[in-house]
């Protein structure tokens, strides 16, 4: 007799199989003052499938009205039934409050099927820019892995802008230069906003795009993280002289 168990299916809408599974928190990992990485396990499935760039949602029990929480999953599709989630803590949020003080390698927590649409397409025609603050690398750190393992992004010419304060806030750290080192069309700014004595790019990500990308020749953005950075992002790109079709949201707030 067969002990397999069944795949979930990617549903990229909420719909009639839209549903929570009971998730084993493996592992939580502190990787700044204020991010923490949590490894989770889906018992009842062999493959917890999804596409990379894809979130999920977690129903926590904490006392608002809206009791779901939107997370991107930060690493690649494996054929495993395990991913990780890299959560910010917002100040005041019931969401990320409740998983600070309350959840514990071990616990349970309702995770929701994969979904959304800021993914790539089957078949990449142009120049990809991702541009990510914080927490928003997540979603483009499961793509480029993804990307750079199966080989769909070894002809395709990528630039990654991550904005962070401090270089003790770059998410995933060394993962980025490797990246680069290994792949000649990865192209990554680390971009630092308060930093002294940094030889990097510095300030916000916006001039860096826009100076890179100067000649406006055909890309793809892919813009991910808080409101602000993208409300300003999304109209430097729009005085470039880019088309509305040629920037992808994934908005955090
Ligand atoms: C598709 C999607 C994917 C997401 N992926 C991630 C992810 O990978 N990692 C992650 O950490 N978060 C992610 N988020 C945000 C996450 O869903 C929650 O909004 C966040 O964790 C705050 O939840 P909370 O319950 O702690 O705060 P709440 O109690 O919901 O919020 C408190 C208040 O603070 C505001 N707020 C929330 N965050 C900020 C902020 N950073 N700066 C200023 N104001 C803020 C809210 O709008 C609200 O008014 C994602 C959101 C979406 C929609």
């Amino acid at each position: 007799m067969s002990t397999a168990t069944p795949s979930v299916k990617v549903e990229p809408r909420r719909g009639p199989k839209y549903r929570f599974f009971d998730t084993e928190v493996t592992k939580i990992s502190d990787v700044t003052a204020t991010v923490k990485l949590f490894d989770l396990r889906v018992p009842e499935v062999e493959n917890f499938e999804f596409v990379a760039g894809q979130f999920v949602q977690l129903d926590l029990p904490i006392a608002s009205k809206v009791t779901r929480r939107s997370y991107s999953i930060a690493t690649p599709p494996d054929g495993t039934n395990t991913f990780q989630l890299c959560i910010g803590i917002v100040p005041h949020g019931l969401g990320t409050k409740y998983l600070w003080e309350e959840v514990r390698e071990g616990s349970i927590l309702k995770c929701s099927t994969p979904l959304g649409h800021f993914v790539l397409p089957d078949k990449i025609e142009k120049e990809l820019a991702f541009i990510s603050t914080g927490v928003g690398i997540a979603p483009f750190r499961s793509i480029l892995q993804k990307g750079f393992a199966d080989g769909s992004l070894n002809n395709t010419q990528i630039s990654l802008f991550f904005g962070n304060r401090y270089k003790k806030d770059i998410l995933y750290f060394d993962e980025w230069e490797a990246m680069a080192a290994e792949h000649k069309n990865f192209h990554y700014f680390p971009v630092l906003s308060r930093e002294d004595h940094y030889h990097g790019p510095k300030g916000y990500v916006h001039a860096h795009y826009m100076k890179f990308l100067e000649d406006k020749r055909p890309a793809t953005f892919y813009l991910c993280g808080w409101r602000l950075m993208l409300d300003h992002a999304r109209q430097h790109l729009t005085e470039m002289g880019y088309d509305r079709n040629d920037v992808k949201i994934e908005l955090y707030d």
